[in-house]
Order: structure tokens, then sequence, then C-alpha cells
């Protein structure tokens, strides 16, 4: 009835594949992430679209020996409205992200695997996984640490209506040499946040 809850263990060992989309309103842990004035406008409407993409595959375990292992692949696009930190007006970020998990029996299973195989986090699979809980945990992780217009618009207004009347456009600083904000959650996610063994 739920077409979010899967058996995920079965789901990856036979290679399923599902996708859909997922209004924003479905996803309350993203809804408190509006800014409150698109909320209150009634703009708030949201789409994600997601992927999920089962695999079993042969891997290698750190002493040598081959073990058959399951993976989740998830992958979840679209617009989220966030407020811009630079000048505090709304506006829509696109959001794009794509996990690799392995799917793991349970947290033991989870903890167990040895430190140099966690450039793949664990998931731990249930015969009723909800999909939309991983679906919302994805994009939240994908939200930039701190929002912003690539260029604000009321910066440019100001350029525009400058004293002598002319419109020089002034390059951007320095935007570009920065690491983007998907590429640090990334690498958060990747660092190993469980202790030891
Ligand atoms: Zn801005």
């Amino acid at each position: 009835m739920n077409e979010y809850i899967v058996d995920l263990f079965e789901f990856a060992r036979t290679g399923r594949v599902a996708e859909g989309d997922v209004q924003l309103a479905a996803l309350p842990r993203m809804v408190t992430e509006v800014p409150a004035e698109v909320s209150a406008s009634g703009r708030a409407d949201g789409v994600f679209h997601w992927r999920a993409e089962g695999a079993e595959k042969q891997v290698l375990r750190a002493d040598g020996k081959p073990k058959v292992a399951q993976f989740l692949t998830l992958s979840v696009q679209g617009p989220m409205w966030l407020e811009c930190q630079r000048c505090l007006t709304p506006y829509q970020e696109p959001l794009d992200s794509e996990t690799t998990f392995e799917v793991v029996r349970d947290e033991a299973a989870a903890e167990g695997r040895p430190l140099d195989e966690d450039e793949l986090e664990a998931l731990v699979g249930s015969k009723h996984f909800d999909l939309r809980e991983l679906i919302e945990e994805e994009l939240l992780l994908a939200l930039p640490i701190v929002p912003k217009h690539e260029v604000c618009p009321s910066v440019h207004e100001s350029l525009a209506t400058g004293e002598d009347g002319l419109a020089e456009p002034v390059p951007e600083p320095e935007e570009e040499d920065k690491p983007s904000p998907f590429a640090a959650l990334a690498a958060l996610k990747r660092s190993p946040d469980k202790g030891g063994k």
C-alpha cells in the first residue's frame, strides 16, 4: 500500500529499481527548513525526484576473502526553498545527491565493519524499510551549510544604480575557488563517525 516501504534485503539482492516523485509537504523535516516567508505565502510547493537501485556484488573484504554484499544507491534531485544568507531573501537551491550504501543486517554488522571499508556508508536494512525516510535524510544532507544565491539580485540592483549612473559590472569575489557545499558535505558524510573498532 505504501510504495515507500520495501523489503530492503530483497530489493538489494534482486537488483530492483524504483523511482518516483515525493512532495516537499510529505517530508516534515524538510518542510521546517523552508523560510517562513515562503511557507506563509503558500509558495512552498516542491517536488523531489528520487531513484533507488539495489545491487548485489562480490567484494573483497579487508582480510582478502571474497564476500557477497548488497548495496543501495539512492539519488535525489529537486529545488528547495532556502533563505540566502547574504541578502536574506528566499530563493530556490537545486539539490542533487547520490549515495551508495552497503546494506547490512543489523547495527552490529554495521559496527563490525573494518575501518578501511568505510568509503561506503553502512545502511541497516529491514523487511519494512521506509525509503521516504532515507530520501528525506539524503535531502537534508544535501542542503548547503550556508545557503546563498550565486549572485544576489539585490547586489545587482545596487550596482546598477551607482551614483554616477554607470552600471559597471563588478566580478563576484572569489566564489569559484571555494569548494562546493555539496563536496564539503559529502566529505563529512564519509568520515566515519563511529568510535573505534
Ligand atoms: Zn542572496
